[in-house]
């Protein structure tokens, strides 16, 4: 008999795919958590049923959630990560030239065991000297901090359970004074097909704080509807003034200078969502 995972992409559509086998189930202080193994996406780990990374395409995800940020601050020297419990944005953060230390703050620690042991080709970097791990609510951990990081990149679960005060106006106040003078912040912001009043609201909040806001988008084929945001508020740089030799040649496998603009040429239904147009 074939085993098939299913996720309800909203009442109507539902993405399936076939499964080898389950590898890991387990109910957490803070969500459900499983991993599997499928033939198309490789491993793929699952939060309170709803596909977190797979193997097959996460670094459509994390190369744009991190490199995007780190090349438009000119000196990301030190970077918070709230989240990203499977490993991939602190990958990549830590193989970046000019990042100094990272300060990884997951809500669950059992994310991170679950990958560091189902998911080496993301959770590789955890035990990397620039990487300080930390298991408490990332919204108390920004709350506590003042000035003090040149980037954050905010890699949350959907807008449920532990992670919805990280979708809030008053969560990016707070945000904004975590960072330093010049500094920026990413966090990803949903499906543009499904969650378009969410990316409105948002785009809303994040404008009321920061001076400057770029949403953004990329490709990952396992989540809802394929497309992907993200938003960046910033106190002084903008991305789309990177010039292509302010990206530095780390072997990715999707972002490059080019992908870097054109990531921010929003479709016209999204530009209207958000009041661009
Ligand atoms: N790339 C993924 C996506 O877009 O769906 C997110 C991946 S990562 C696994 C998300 C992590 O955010 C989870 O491990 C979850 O435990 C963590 N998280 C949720 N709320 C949090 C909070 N308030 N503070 C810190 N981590 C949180």
């Amino acid at each position: 008999m074939e085993l098939w995972y299913t996720e309800n992409q909203n009442n109507h559509l539902r993405l399936s795919c076939k499964v080898n086998e389950t590898l890991h189930v387990e109910k957490t202080p803070f969500q459900h958590l499983a991993v599997l193994d499928a033939p198309g996406f490789g491993r793929i780990l699952v939060l309170d049923g709803i596909v977190q990374t797979t193997v097959w395409d996460e670094y459509m995800y994390h190369e744009m959630i991190v490199h995007i940020p780190l090349n438009t601050h000119p000196n990301p020297k030190k970077v918070l990560i709230i989240g990203g419990g499977d490993g991939g944005t602190a990958r990549e953060v830590v193989r970046h030239p000019r990042v100094e230390s990272v300060v990884m703050v997951e809500i669950d620690e059992r994310v991170v065991a679950a990958a560091r042991r189902y998911l080496p080709e993301l959770s590789c970097e955890f035990d990397n000297p620039k990487l300080d791990l930390r298991f408490t609510d990332g919204i108390k951990h920004v709350g506590e901090s003042a000035d003090e990081y040149d980037v954050i990149i905010i890699d949350s679960t959907d807008p449920v359970g532990p992670a919805v005060g990280l979708f809030s106006k008053e969560f990016y106040q707070t945000v904004f004074k975590a960072l330093k003078k010049d500094g920026l912040f990413v966090a990803q912001t949903e499906s543009p097909l499904f969650n378009r009043d969410l990316i409105a609201r948002i785009y809303g909040d994040i404008r009321s704080v920061f001076p400057v806001v770029r949403p953004y988008l990329t490709c990952v084929p396992s989540y809802p509807g394929g497309m992907w945001s993200f938003m960046m508020g910033s106190k002084r740089y903008d991305p789309i003034s990177v010039e292509p030799d302010g990206v530095p040649p780390l072997g990715y496998r999707y972002y490059n200078a080019e992908i870097h603009r054109a990531a921010f040429a929003l479709p016209q239904f999204l530009r209207e969502s958000i009041g661009q147009v």
